[in-house]
């Protein structure tokens, strides 16, 4: 009798469209085209991809960071159809095969190459244990929201260099559900200079899963108006009652835990608060006797152009430990986020130290380095080992990071 015939396996690398939030970094950075999308998904055409990772850390969400061994390539038509990745299939490994993308050798090697091509985005994004299951994708470009602006305030004082808006969106008679930390996209109207639709932008969510108020169908966005953004530009001059065209929800694993013993530390740059209004407004409407502690670093220029400075003000600190960072306050030293957590190193670790803790980043990618060397500092004046704290934290959905 003949030996079952082998097949020559290969490493696949695809984008998980659950947690992916379609903001087009992953299609701008790769240098061979590969990546591509529709109305529905971003996707990597297997014919292109030459493995050469220069999409992973870009990657605000570590979506891009999905890998398959196939014994044939999921085809860019199968991709685009996915609401979620499919398993990994069990496929005999053949002892010898080409390069070129393609596994060397056995499945300890093919086991080696995926935890290499984890390293770049810092491993696999995993939602809290505890958060509610989010629904994604629900509208696209060819099938959007429509919205009402039923708001549009100046949250940056009027003689700061920003203008940071707090835009609310309402969806009518419509359901739109989001929970605290997804993202939409935004579609502005008309068109580039190539006659070609602008790309959708993708805000995240500043209000909790109720909306802005209990029983309204709406949410809020934190948006900045960036020089000569389009986007950016077209949602900070909206007015009242204009229709705005919305996609997704997105993002299934930057999510907040339901569980009101959680404990949730929290590291913002400027508009990278938007997500953690949503959370403290979730504490403080429908949790508010959480035996769960909330902390918060906050890095701004100022105390004029942080976002909801004011009523940041008025959060009880029972609620919410609030440690804001200022760079360019005339007459202080310039103080980062990751200064200010040097400086209360104790509130740190006990954070850290609490298997309850969960740990959120959002804002500057330029922020992460200065504030995971911080962690490391802490945690090794606190007998804490942060690599291996932080892989465990993650592999426990207890470490998320949204950085652009
Ligand atoms: P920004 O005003 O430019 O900066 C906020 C603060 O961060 C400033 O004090 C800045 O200091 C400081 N900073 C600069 N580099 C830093 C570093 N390496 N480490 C620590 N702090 C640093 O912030 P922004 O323009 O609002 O940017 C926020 C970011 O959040 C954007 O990248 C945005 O895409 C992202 N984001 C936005 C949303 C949203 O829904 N709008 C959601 C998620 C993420 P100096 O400038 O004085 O150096």
């Amino acid at each position: 009798m003949n030996a079952p015939a082998t097949i020559a396996p290969k490493k696949q690398h695809l984008i998980d469209p659950e947690i992916c939030i379609r903001c087009n970094t992953c299609e701008e950075t790769c240098p061979v085209d590969a990546v591509t999308h529709d109305d529905n998904n971003y996707v990597v055409d297997p014919e292109k991809c030459n493995f050469c990772l220069d999409c992973i850390s870009p990657c605000p969400t570590g979506s891009i960071d999905n890998w398959r061994i196939v014994a044939r390539a999921y085809s860019l038509k199968e991709q685009f159809s996915w609401g979620e990745l499919p398993f990994q299939e069990q496929i005999e490994i053949q002892t010898s095969v080409e390069s070129g993308g393609d596994l060397e050798a056995s499945d300890d090697d093919a086991a080696r190459l995926i935890a290499e091509a984890h390293l770049g985005a810092g491993g696999k994004s995993v939602a809290p244990a505890s958060a509610g299951k989010p629904k994604i994708n629900l509208f696209n470009r060819g099938r959007p929201a429509a919205a009402t602006v039923s708001g549009n305030f100046r949250l940056t004082d009027p003689d700061a260099d920003n203008d940071v808006r707090h835009v609310i969106l309402d969806f009518g008679g419509a359901a739109f559900p989001v929970l605290e930390g997804q993202s939409i996209g935004i579609i502005a109207p008309g068109a580039d200079k190539d006659g070609k639709p602008h790309k959708i932008r993708l805000y995240s969510v500043a209000s909790p899963r109720e909306g802005e108020k209990s029983g309204a169908n709406n949410l809020s966005l934190t948006v900045k108006r960036e020089g000569d953004g389009v986007c950016s530009n077209y949602i900070c001059d909206l007015k009242k009652g204009d229709q705005v065209q919305v996609t997704g929800p997105f993002g299934a694993t930057f999510l907040m835990p339901d569980d009101p013993s959680a404990n949730i530390l929290m590291i913002c740059t400027g508009t990278g608060s938007a997500p953690f209004r949503g959370f403290t407004e979730r504490r403080r409407r429908n949790m508010k006797d959480a035996p769960g502690r909330m902390m918060l670093y906050f890095g701004a220029r100022r105390p004029e152009e942080l976002p909801y400075f004011g009523p940041l003000q008025k959060v009880p600190d029972g609620l919410l430990r609030k440690h804001f960072a200022y760079s360019r306050v005339p007459g202080e030293p310039k103080t980062y986020v990751q200064d200010r957590m040097r400086a209360t190193p104790d509130e740190v670790a006990a954070f850290l130290k609490n298997a309850k803790t969960h740990v959120y980043l959002c804002g500057l990618k330029g922020m992460e380095t200065g504030v995971d060397e911080a962690f490391a500092d802490i945690c090794r004046n606190a007998g804490l080992d942060w690599a291996a704290l932080r892989a465990v934290m993650r592999a426990q959905g207890r470490y998320h990071v949204e950085t652009y």
